[in-house]
């Protein structure tokens, strides 16, 4: 398969939960799989990880689990008749107090929701599918006037528009999902709906207190953390550009401006970024994508997504595989326009890590001189973090001992992690398998240049301190 820099995140679910058919989204080049919490029990996901984990060692592909904590996400109740129709100008009531709703009214399970409105609020429901304008709170119970109408169903989730209710980011069932999550050695925990970085902060202390070694992955979704954006970016490892939900809060108009801001912002700040909602949408039910969509996916690689992800698509969709595919073919064209004008090697900047100056002088040489790929010995992966925002056009070739780093590493862009046996202590025997393996994938040929950087000694957390460049075959035939 073609070299990729962006990865692909792609939600399991019905459509995706036999074996065969995640084994050919493995294939067509699925990255890190996404574990959605909002559905199933904790032993479907446990079993699903465990699959995942298989079919990757089988296929000899890295792929990531990535487990999304459902989050307060506030929703109505459920109906009598599972649905009704609501009308523009139709009277509608929310009550913490109803049982089962009807044309009427109907439950909510966020019981604070109504002392958190106010006359003239707008609610939307169903991703603002429906809207509903308040007209007056008395105790339990909010009234209010249809201003969009349509179906609505069970367990449809409300937003208010432009944010402001103030549910806690991590839900009691959020925290014995972490410890699923941690069981089922997630790579990646996506936080929803936080406000500050705080929210973040309390996940991954959750998170270590449970033994877990998850990089921790802040939706943003809520007018909150717009605000609060350079602060939870920095509290994260990664943040979602969560743009179903954002886009009820800010208003969808809103949503390309800011996608931009957050990858360019995170990238800054040396963090990962996913872009998310509704890439592929209309492939839930058709073969091929929209223009307009494939437009979607490229314009996020161009803006510098590291990954970008599928919901519906792969989950509940009829086209799971062929949605791998069209994303794989529109990262990969959208990739050849991203070049290496972006190349960030900041002559002026002061470094301040060791390992991040041998990545910067790393990316700059390759760019000065005839470079194929870089191999980096890796034990935490921070070398490669920094050669990775760096933009280099440069295929980053991670190799490392441990198995969480390899998996955590399969998320950024144009890096290519693959795990290597406890090295021996003896350098020159690990430089050169590091050769071979590259020479192995077609990474490189004999000849070639290629750079690797290590730390010496051997094997201690970021602790890369050496560039090494070598034609590659040689000075180490005669020597191994
Ligand atoms: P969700 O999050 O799919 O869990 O709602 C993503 C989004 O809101 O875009
Ligand atoms: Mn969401």
């Amino acid at each position: 398969m073609a070299l990729r820099k962006t990865k692909i995140v792609a939600t399991l679910g019905p459509a995706s939960s036999e074996e065969s058919v995640i084994e050919r989204l493995v294939d067509a080049g699925v990255d890190v799989v996404r574990l959605n919490f909002s559905h199933g029990s904790a032993q479907d996901h446990i079993d699903r990880a465990e699959l995942v984990r298989d079919i990757s060692r089988r296929s000899g592909r890295p792929v990531g689990v990535l487990c999304d904590l459902q989050g307060p996400k506030i929703r109505i109740g459920k109906f009598e008749n599972d649905r009704i129709l609501l009308k523009v100008g139709d009277k509608f009531i929310l009550d913490a107090a109803c049982k089962l709703g009807n044309q009427e009214r109907v439950g909510l399970d966020y019981k604070t929701l109504p002392s958190e409105v106010e006359p003239g609020a707008v609610l939307l429901l169903d991703d603002g599918r429906i809207v509903l304008s308040v007209d007056a709170v008395n105790g339990g119970e909010v009234y209010c006037t249809v201003t969009a109408g349509g179906m609505l169903s069970n367990n449809k989730g409300i937003n208010r528009q432009g944010g402001g209710l103030s549910a806690p980011a991590l839900t009691l069932k959020d925290q014995e999902d972490i410890q699923t999550a941690v069981a089922l050695e997630a790579d990646y925990i996506a936080v929803s709906f936080p406000r500050s970085g705080a929210d973040i902060e309390l996940a991954r202390q959750l998170v270590e207190e449970a033994g877990g070694h998850a990089a921790i992955v802040a939706k943003i979704e809520r007018a909150e953390a717009i605000d609060a954006l350079e602060e939870i970016i920095d509290a994260a490892d990664v943040i979602m550009v969560a743009r179903g939900d954002l886009g009820v809060e800010v208003g969808d108009a809103a949503v390309p401006g800011l996608q931009k801001r957050m990858i360019r912002t995170a990238r800054m700040r040396n963090k990962l970024v996913i872009t998310a909602t509704q890439m592929l949408e209309s492939m839930i039910s058709s073969p091929i994508p929209t223009r307009a969509e494939v437009s979607d996916v490229a314009n996020a690689v161009l803006d510098g997504t590291d990954a970008v992800m599928l919901s519906g698509e792969t989950a509940v969709g009829h086209y799971p595989v062929e949605a791998i595919q069209a994303m794989h073919r529109v990262c990969l064209e959208a990739e050849k326009e991203y070049d290496s004008q972006h190349l960030k090697a900041p002559i002026h900047d002061e470094f301040g890590f060791i390992d991040e100056a041998i990545a910067m002088a790393a990316v700059y040489t390759a760019k000065h001189l005839d470079v194929k790929a870089i191999a980096a010995l890796t034990k935490s992966g921070s070398s490669v973090t920094w050669l990775s925002r760096s933009n280099t056009n440069v295929p980053i070739y991670a190799l490392t001992t441990e198995r969480n780093t390899r998996r955590k590493l399969s998320l950024y862009r144009g890096v290519y992690p693959y795990h290597i046996e406890q090295p021996s202590r003896e350098l020159g025997k690990i430089l050169y398998d590091a050769e071979e393996l590259l020479l192995r994938l077609g990474a490189v040929q004999r000849d070639d240049l290629m750079m690797l950087t290590f730390g010496e000694p051997i094997g201690k957390a970021g602790g890369t301190n050496t560039l090494q460049i070598v034609k590659v075959g040689e000075h180490r035939r005669e020597q191994h």
